[in-house]
C-alpha cells in the first residue's frame, strides 16, 4: 500500500467518509432516497425491504460513521432519529430485569433521565460522577457502564481504557456518549468500549439544522440487539436528515479543528476576567481534566464553560451578547450559549454558562464576548 491509501489524514477521512467509488455520470454523494417500501418481489431478501429497516441513504452514511469512529477495523454503525433514540436503543437492548447499570451522576440530563425507567423494569441504576474515574467504585456485577467523557455540562473527562479494561473484568459491556468529542477528537472503541453512541445533532452535523443519533460497535451480535430494537420501536432518521448529516461530514475536520481552536482562545480570554470563576475546557493546561484528555483525545470540543456571580450577571451578559445567540444545543457553525440552570436538573450554580464557540474568527468571538461581560458588569 502507499502512504497515502495507508493513512489518509482525518480530514481526507472526513471528506470522503462513506462516499461511493466514482462512477461515471453518477454523483459523486448520491441524493436522499425517500422510500417507505421497496420493490420485493417473492421471498423476502435484502438489502432494502421496507423502510422502517433499511434505507440506502443511511447505509452510506453508517459507513461513513464506522469508518471515522473504527478506521482500519470492521464496524457496524446504527443510525436514529436523535442522539436519545441511540441511547435509549442501547440500554433498553441490552439490559434486562435484574441486571445493574452504571450510570454518570453528571451526564446529559436526559440520558440521566431513564434511571427511573430502568428502574421501574427491574434494573438497578448506580450513580457516580465521571471525574477522578469514580464509576470504578460502582462495577460489582454491572452488566453495563455508561460513559459520557467529556461530560456535558461540566466537562469532566474521565480515562475510558482504565474504566473498560475494570467494567469487562467485572463482566460489564462498556458504552460511550461520544457526542461532546465527536470520532475525530477520540475513538472509544480503539479505547476499549463496546458501543460508541452519540448524538449527531450536534458537532457531527454542525448546522444546528437536524437531530440525528448513533451507535457504532464491532461485535455483530451487539448491533443485531440495538437494529432489532430500532426496528421495533422505530427511532428511525428521515433521508433527508441522513443525506444532511453525511453532507456534513465532508467539513468535520474543518469545524472541529477550528472550534477546538477558537474554545482555546476564548477559554484563556475568560481567564483573565476577574468575575468569572471555573473556566473549563479539556484542552486548557491547567485544567483538572487536562492530562487524562490529551492521553486520549485529539481534539478537545466547541465547549467551554464557566460560572457567573449570579443568575441576573448570567442573564445580563447573554442579553447582551451581539454575535453570539442564546440557545441550548451545541457544536454548531454558529456561537451559541445559555444558563445551563434555566432548565434545573443539572447540578450547576445559577451563574454557570454553557457556551459553544462556533466557527467564526476567533477574534469576533472574544470580542463579542467581551463587549458583554464589561456590559454585563455595569
Ligand atoms: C444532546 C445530547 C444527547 C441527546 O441527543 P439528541 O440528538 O438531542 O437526542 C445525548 N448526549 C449528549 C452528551 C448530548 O449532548
Amino acid at each position: 500500500m502507499t502512504e497515502y491509501e495507508s493513512r489518509p489524514g482525518d480530514s481526507t477521512r472526513s471528506v470522503h467518509a462513506g462516499r461511493p467509488p466514482a462512477r461515471a455520470h453518477e454523483p459523486a454523494l448520491p441524493g436522499p432516497v425517500f422510500a417507505a417500501h421497496f420493490h420485493l418481489p417473492g421471498d423476502v431478501t435484502g438489502p432494502y425491504t421496507y423502510g422502517r429497516d433499511e434505507n440506502p441513504t443511511w447505509t452510506r452514511l453508517e459507513e461513513a460513521i464506522s469508518s471515522l469512529e473504527s478506521p482500519g477495523t470492521p464496524a457496524e454503525t446504527l443510525a436514529f432519529s436523535s442522539g436519545m433514540g441511540a441511547i435509549s436503543s442501547v440500554l433498553f437492548s441490552q439490559v434486562r430485569s435484574g441486571d445493574t447499570v452504571v450510570l454518570p451522576s453528571d451526564c446529559y440530563q436526559a440520558t440521566r433521565s431513564l434511571q427511573g425507567r430502568l428502574e421501574d423494569y427491574g434494573v438497578s441504576v448506580r450513580l457516580a460522577p465521571t471525574a477522578g474515574d469514580a464509576q470504578l467504585k460502582a462495577l460489582e456485577g454491572a452488566r453495563l457502564l455508561w460513559i459520557e467523557t467529556p461530560s456535558n455540562p461540566g466537562l469532566d473527562v474521565c480515562d475510558i481504557r482504565r474504566l473498560a479494561d475494570a467494567a469487562h473484568a467485572a463482566g460489564a459491556l462498556v458504552a460511550v456518549d461520544n457526542t461532546l468529542a465527536t470520532p475525530l477528537g477520540q475513538r472509544p472503541l480503539d479505547l476499549g468500549a463496546d458501543f460508541s453512541v452519540a448524538s449527531g445533532t450536534k458537532a457531527l452535523s454542525g448546522h444546528g439544522d437536524l437531530l440525528l443519533g448513533y451507535v457504532t460497535t464491532r461485535r455483530p451480535e451487539l448491533a443485531a440487539g440495538v437494529r432489532m430494537w430500532r426496528k421495533t420501536v422505530g427511532a428511525i432518521p428521515g433521508p433527508m436528515e441522513a443525506w444532511l448529516a453525511h453532507r456534513s461530514l465532508s467539513t468535520l475536520a474543518l469545524r472541529v479543528d477550528r472550534q477546538a481552536a477558537n474554545a482555546l482562545e476564548l477559554a484563556a480570554a475568560l481567564l483573565r476576567r476577574p468575575e468569572v470563576t471555573d473556566v473549563r475546557h479539556p484542552g486548557l493546561a491547567d485544567d483538572p481534566a487536562h492530562s487524562v484528555a490529551t492521553a486520549q483525545m485529539t481534539r478537545f470540543g466547541s465547549v467551554v464553560s464557566f460560572t457567573l456571580p449570579d443568575k441576573e450577571h448570567a442573564e445580563r451578559f447573554l442579553s447582551e451578547l451581539l454575535l453570539t445567540t442564546e440557545a441550548t444545543s451545541f457544536g454548531s457553525v454558529t456561537s451559541t450559549a445559555e444558563r445551563r440552570a434555566r432548565w434545573g436538573g443539572d447540578a450547576v450554580p445559577e451563574g454557570f454558562i454553557r457556551f459553544s464557540v462556533g466557527v467564526e474568527d476567533a477574534a469576533d468571538i472574544v470580542r463579542d464576548v467581551t463587549q458583554a461581560l464589561d456590559a454585563a458588569a455595569r
